[in-house]
């Protein structure tokens, strides 16, 4: 039987059978397979980090021109853009909502905690910002009630088919005769559909 030629490897400094040795040249490397391999991905890794870096620092001190080059990329592809947008939207409209929702859950849940840790603060700070952008919130619903007309309409059509609906429109209508009629005292609808709830919705005049 033949006894394989060992060879030292200079790295992890076992003595290995010349198989497990990569060739150089007409010889053979100081260092076994099983070195060059770790070598190879240690000095792959330190490159990719490198790399990364570098890239990273590129794009911190170029950012006005990356801008720049990228609105002019943008410009020549803009219904291109546009069209692609629109069609990931459709392709992932489930997960998209899914998403939403998630975010809207998170947010509401946000908030409730908030309000549990501030008792009295959110309705302040809401009344506040409503009583100061009055005129802008008023202008904003304007414009969504103008862009949204008859989604509005059917939802409030449908609201008015509901018992609560009904009972609504009937108050309103009730209020209206009463202070045609200039008869005193009135009531609002909340004070009344507390009553409504009292009486567990049905009707008692
Ligand atoms: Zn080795």
């Amino acid at each position: 039987m033949e006894e394989a030629i060992m060879k030292v490897c200079t790295a992890c400094e076992k003595a290995r059978p010349l198989t497990e040795f990569n060739r150089k040249g007409k010889g053979w490397r100081a260092q076994c397979r099983h070195c060059d391999v770790a070598y190879m991905a240690e000095w792959r890794k330190a490159n990719r980090e490198r790399e990364q870096t570098y890239n990273a620092a590129y794009r911190e001190s170029h950012q006005e021109e990356r801008k720049e080059a990228f609105k002019q990329w943008y410009d020549r592809n803009r219904d291109q853009q546009i069209e692609r947008s629109k069609q990931y939207r459709i392709q992932h409209q489930e997960v998209l909502l899914q998403k939403r929702l998630e975010r809207r859950e998170a947010e509401r849940k946000r908030y409730a905690q908030y309000r549990q840790m501030y008792p009295g603060r959110c309705k302040t700070t809401r009344a506040t910002y409503r009583e100061r952008n009055r005129e802008k919130i008023r202008a904003k619903g304007r414009i969504y009630h103008a862009n949204n007309r008859e989604r509005i309409m059917h939802r409030k059509s449908a609201h008015n088919q509901t018992p609560r609906g009904k009972t609504v429109r009937r108050i309103i209508r009730q209020r209206y005769l009463a202070r045609k009629a200039n008869a005193p005292g009135t009531f609002t609808v909340v004070q009344f559909l507390g009553r409504c709830d009292y009486y567990g919705w049905c009707c008692y005049w």
